[in-house]
């Protein structure tokens, strides 16, 4: 382990725990519990500039356990383009599509995996339907660490497909996700696996924040903005601690404002942060939890308290876009910049348009979108967002045809 890690702190009840006692959400409240170091024990000018290293080791000095060598798997280190200007500001997206499995969720499973790895456990298991049951697996695979997920009855089946080849078990539980976490925790403790659910787990946000030093690296200055497809909440208030400890640490002076962007149909934390703002009171309310966006599609977020403060110690600010926004920024970064997100890694993108309407982020301003998951995950979103094939026959094509093929 880090010696300069101290262990986690819970922002329910101040709790405090070392780090051997960090094995799921507060005993005490039931919150999720966030990772301490001691800031002082760590060298701001020398952290991430180290001999050049292809894996996220490069930042070891704010892990909590060295990553160093556990796979050949190439996590981390996704490109952040400059797109130009784009609704006035200067336009950035990290592409985390091009992660081992496809999302920015191999930065987490990798930490979480290396964290269980070195307690023992035989087997790590997470509720899930999507991106994290993937990633699970094709990390674990590539480690030879055995994984299993357990999924709600309605999990759609492709989904599912990537878990699956990679070796996980699957377990279908009789009920709602609610339902699949309840019983991923109960085999868990019986067991002694490692729970690896989103928020549950303490170390996904660990790994999730490496996102954060990344784009620090990156960009020649900080950005006023980031921009945070956001569910469950654990990538953003991830980015938040990320740039967090960088200062904390002396590597930067200023925090970038922190966008959650949902769907909003999926919305509990945006509607958390906007009644914060009108003095109503900040607890989170669940929600319908429907999207098409279906990573982000989240009833009551896990994480969403950490998020909720994020938006407001960033001075940030988060907003929900309608599906219709989502899918056409899809199609639009798809056919504008040839990168291709699934519907959820696009809400960034909409999001972004909308919080220029609004004047909330304003010309000139330096804005990162991330971009967290493949379209190659959701093919059906793509093919339902563009246009037919034109039906030709087989053989000679008639003159009517070929001058159809000229002006389509
Ligand atoms: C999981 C996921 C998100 C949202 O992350 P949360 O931590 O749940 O907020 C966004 N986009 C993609 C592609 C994801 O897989
Ligand atoms: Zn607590």
């Amino acid at each position: 382990m880090n010696p300069a890690c101290t262990g986690s702190e819970c922002r329910g009840c101040g709790g405090r725990y070392s780090l051997d006692e960090t094995t799921g959400p507060c005993p005490d409240c039931g919150h999720p519990l966030s990772i301490v170091y001691d800031y002082d024990r760590i060298d701001g000018e020398r952290f991430g500039r180290g001999e050049r290293d292809d894996s996220l080791a490069h930042f070891d000095a704010l892990l909590p356990i060295s990553v160093r060598d556990l796979t050949p798997l190439r996590v981390g280190h996704t490109p952040l383009y400059a797109l130009g200007e784009v609704d006035g500001v200067r336009l950035f997206i990290k592409d985390e599509s091009g992660q081992p499995s496809g999302s920015l969720k191999d930065r987490a499973s990798l930490l979480a995996l290396a964290v269980s790895r070195s307690r023992g456990a035989t087997r790590v298991a997470l509720a899930s339907t999507g991106n994290a049951a993937a990633s699970t697996a094709c990390l674990g695979a590539s480690m030879g660490i055995p994984t299993a997920t357990f999924i709600p009855r309605d999990a759609p089946p492709a989904k599912l497909a990537q878990a699956r080849c990679f070796g996980a078990s699957v377990f279908r539980v009789d009920g709602s996700y609610d339902d699949a976490v309840h019983s991923c925790r109960i085999v868990c403790a019986h067991m002694g696996w490692t729970d690896r659910t989103t928020a549950v787990n303490p170390f996904t946000r660990e790994g999730k924040k490496t996102v954060a030093f990344e784009i620090a690296e990156q960009l020649p200055s900080i950005p006023d903005w980031v921009i945070v497809p956001t569910g469950d909440g654990n990538i953003s208030s991830a980015v938040f601690k990320g740039f967090d400890e960088l200062r904390r640490i002396g590597r930067i002076d200023r925090i970038p404002r922190i966008a959650v962007a949902q769907a909003s149909g999926s919305a509990a934390i945006t509607d958390a942060v906007q009644r914060t703002r009108r003095g109503e009171g900040g607890e989170l309310r669940s929600c319908l939890g429907q999207t098409r966006a279906d990573s982000i599609a989240v009833e009551t977020p896990a994480d969403g308290a950490l998020a909720v403060q994020a938006v407001l110690r960033s001075d940030g600010d988060a907003i929900a876009v309608h599906d219709d926004a989502i899918l056409s920024a899809m199609a639009s970064a798809a056919r504008r910049w040839g990168l291709f997100t699934e519907p959820a890694g696009a809400v960034s993108l909409a999001a972004l348009h909308a919080l220029c309407a609004r004047g909330t982020i304003r010309p000139g301003e330096s804005v990162v979108c991330l971009l967290t998951g493949s379209g190659l995950k959701d093919g059906s979103a793509a093919l339902a967002y563009t246009a037919e094939p034109t039906e030709l026959p087989a053989g000679v094509l008639s003159p009517a045809l070929l001058a159809k093929i000229a002006s389509p």
